[in-house]
């Protein structure tokens, strides 16, 4: 069987912004008056990320490994999901190579926390900062990220075998 070197991955994500919640993107928790609703701690970005890897390994998306109707996820870190997508990944023979994230929102702004979240992806998947690279970006007042009602993510990745 041919075992690629490189495998990428793409995946998207979207939660909806209520009020009575913690914003929690890529692990780090950042001040402002709404946050993401979901079964675990919402973290839409890490979800994005978690999705990427798992397409670039074969390994069906994060809805297959951790269903959102099993207790045991309720309000879960994401944080702890991805420790375990990295093992699933190495299981299946391949590393994270490197890792694109595009946030999407209109608010709050993100620049001021986005050294600190690439350091925790970073440190979770046991890779240099300088493969993780998180971009955050508005759509103009367009659309539902536009007028606040959610988060968006998209993020790229590329795996490469284990040698
Ligand atoms: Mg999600």
């Amino acid at each position: 069987m041919n075992t690629p070197m490189f495998k990428i991955g793409h995946g998207y994500d979207v939660h909806r912004l209520v009020g009575g919640r913690k914003l929690i993107l890529c692990g780090v928790t950042i001040p402002y008056d709404k946050g993401l609703l979901g079964h675990s701690d919402a973290d839409v970005a890490t979800h994005a990320l978690m999705d990427a890897m798992l397409g670039a390994a074969g390994l069906g998306d994060i809805g297959l490994h951790f269903p959102d109707t099993d207790p045991a996820f309720k309000d879960i870190s994401s944080i702890c999901l991805l420790k375990h997508v990295k093992k699933l990944v190495a299981n299946a023979g391949y590393e994270l190579s490197n890792a694109d994230i595009t946030i999407i929102a209109q608010a709050p702004k993100l620049r001021p926390h986005i050294a600190e979240m690439q350091a925790t992806l970073a440190g979770v998947l046991g890779v240099d900062v300088s493969l993780i690279n998180i971009k955050a970006t508005t759509e103009e007042g367009l659309g539902f990220t536009g007028r606040g009602l959610g988060i968006a993510t998209e993020a790229v990745c590329l795996l490469n075998k284990i040698s």
